[in-house]
C-alpha cells in the first residue's frame, strides 16, 4: 500500500479546523483534524510534509513520525508542525485500522476498559469559533440555547448542574475567572474574547481582588448548593495567571472541592507548576498545551502534576500520545484527553483511553456532539450513562461527509 493523496480541508463556519485525509492506492482513506492558524498547518502539510509520506507505505507509522519530527525539531518550530504531524500521524492510525478491519485501540494492543467516563466541558455550539456570533466565547444564547452551556454556567450553574446530571454526565468544567480579566469588567462576559482579544492580552492576571473572587466562585457555590458532591467541578484557567493569583485562586477553591485545576498558569515553567501544585490540596492536571514527550518529560520527574492531559491531536498524535501516557503511567499518574476542538480528535482520544490503563476521563462538549460535529462527520460518538463505549468499527471509526467538501465555505488543497 502507498500514500497516493494528502488532502486538507478548511471550514469558513469552522475557522479553526483543518482536517486532513490521506489516501492511499488501495482505496483507503485515513481522516484527522487538529486545531488553530490552519493556514500554517496547511502551508506544513503540502509544502514539507507531502513530498515526504507521497508514494511511501502509510503503514510505517512510527518511521514516519521520526523522519516529520526530527526536521521539526531541528529548526526549533513545534507550534504548527506538530499539531499538523498530529493530524498527519492520528490519519495514518485511521488507515491502519482500516487496513486489517479492527478499531484502532485494538491495534495499539486492545481494550483495557470497555468504556471511559466522560465530563462535560461548558461550552456552546460556537464555543472556539470567534468569527461566528458577536461574542468571542461563542456565547450566543439566541442560537442553539439548550446547550447554551457557556451562558449556562456563568447565569445558574446549579440549574446547568441538575440538567448534566438528569443525562447521567457527573463532571462539568467551567471557566469563570476569564471574565473577570475583561477590560469591561465582569458583566461584559458575553463579549469577552479571550486569547483572541488584543486588548486582554496586555492585562495578564498577575493578581486577583477579592471583589472578582468572590464574583467567580459564585458559579462553584451554585453547583454545590443545586446538586452537593455528586458533580464533579473541573477548573479550566487558560493559561491567563501569574503564580500568586493562581495560588489566591486554587486556595479560595479548596472548600468546593473540585476535581482539578487546569492551566491557571501557562504550563511553560516547571517550578511554577509545582510550587503551585504544593501550595494546594487540589489536584493540579497539566497540560494540553504540551506537545510530545520531551515536554512531559520535566513535568513528571519535577512532580510538577497529579494528572497528566492529552490532546492527541496537538501533542504528537496517536503515536505520541500513547508513549506520553506509558511515561506518565510510570510516574502513577493518571492522564485525562483532550477534545474541546474538532470531532476526529475526540474519536482518537476515545481510543486511546479505552487503551490505555492510566486513562481516567474524556473532554467532550455536548453542544458539540449533537450541534456541530453531526455538520462535519459520520458516526457522532455517543455519550451514554455518561460514557463514551469502545468504538466498533474500524480504523478511527468516521469519515467526513462527503458533501463538505462542497460546501461553499470549503477550501480544499490537495497534493498528489
Ligand atoms: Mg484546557
Amino acid at each position: 500500500m502507498k500514500i497516493t493523496q494528502i488532502e486538507t480541508i478548511h471550514l469558513g463556519d469552522f475557522p479553526h479546523i483543518l482536517f486532513v485525509a490521506i489516501h492511499t492506492d488501495e482505496g483507503l482513506v485515513g481522516y484527522s483534524d487538529t486545531f488553530y492558524m490552519t493556514d500554517a498547518m496547511r502551508a506544513y502539510i503540502h509544502q514539507f510534509a507531502a513530498p515526504m509520506l507521497l508514494g511511501h507505505d502509510p503503514l510505517a507509522i512510527e518511521l514516519h513520525w521520526r523522519r516529520l519530527y526530527e526536521v521539526i525539531a531541528h529548526i526549533a518550530g513545534k507550534g504548527a508542525e506538530i499539531r499538523a504531524l498530529s493530524a498527519i500521524d492520528c490519519a495514518l492510525w485511521d488507515i491502519f485500522g482500516q487496513a486489517v478491519n479492527q478499531p484502532v485501540w485494538q491495534v495499539l494492543g486492545g481494550a483495557t476498559r470497555a468504556r471511559i467516563r466522560t465530563y462535560n466541558t461548558c461550552g456552546g455550539p460556537h464555543y472556539g469559533r470567534p468569527t461566528r456570533g458577536g461574542s468571542g466565547y461563542g456565547a450566543d444564547a439566541e442560537i442553539g440555547a439548550k446547550y447554551e452551556d457557556l451562558v449556562g454556567f456563568m447565569t445558574d450553574a446549579g440549574a446547568l448542574a441538575q440538567d448534566l446530571l438528569s443525562e447521567g454526565i457527573t463532571g462539568m468544567k467551567l471557566w469563570p475567572f476569564d471574565f473577570v480579566l475583561d477590560p469591561d469588567g465582569w458583566a461584559n462576559w458575553k463579549n469577552f474574547k479571550g486569547a483572541f482579544d488584543p486588548k486582554r492580552v496586555a492585562i495578564h492576571g498577575h493578581s486577583i481582588s477579592r471583589a472578582d473572587l468572590k464574583l467567580a466562585l459564585r458559579p462553584f457555590q451554585q453547583i454545590r448548593d443545586a446538586v452537593g458532591d455528586k458533580m464533579d467541578i473541573m477548573v479550566e484557567g487558560h493559561g491567563f495567571w501569574s503564580l500568586p493569583a493562581a495560588k489566591t485562586i486554587a486556595r479560595a477553591l479548596e472548600p468546593f472541592e473540585p476535581y482539578w485545576l487546569e492551566d491557571l498558569m501557562r504550563a511553560d515553567d516547571v517550578g511554577a507548576l509545582a510550587e503551585l501544585r504544593a501550595s494546594t490540596r487540589t489536584p493540579l492536571l497539566v497540560s494540553e498545551y504540551l506537545t510530545t514527550r520531551y515536554e512531559y518529560k520535566p513535568v513528571l520527574e519535577k512532580n510538577a502534576a497529579d494528572i497528566i492531559m492529552i490532546d492527541p491531536t496537538w501533542a504528537g498524535g496517536i503515536t505520541e500520545s500513547k508513549k506520553i501516557a506509558t511515561m506518565a503511567e510510570v510516574y502513577k499518574r493518571p492522564v485525562a484527553l483532550h477534545d474541546c476542538t474538532g470531532p476526529f480528535t475526540l474519536l482518537a482520544g476515545i481510543h486511546l483511553a479505552i487503551n490505555c490503563s492510566n486513562a481516567v476521563i474524556q473532554e467532550s462538549v455536548r453542544a458539540y456532539l449533537r450541534l456541530t460535529y453531526p455538520e462535519l462527520i459520520t458516526d457522532v460518538p455517543v455519550v451514554r450513562d455518561g460514557h463514551f463505549d469502545a468504538p466498533t468499527k474500524a480504523g478511527i471509526g468516521a469519515t467526513l461527509i462527503p458533501d463538505v467538501r462542497q460546501r461553499p465555505d470549503a477550501t480544499v488543497v490537495v497534493s498528489k
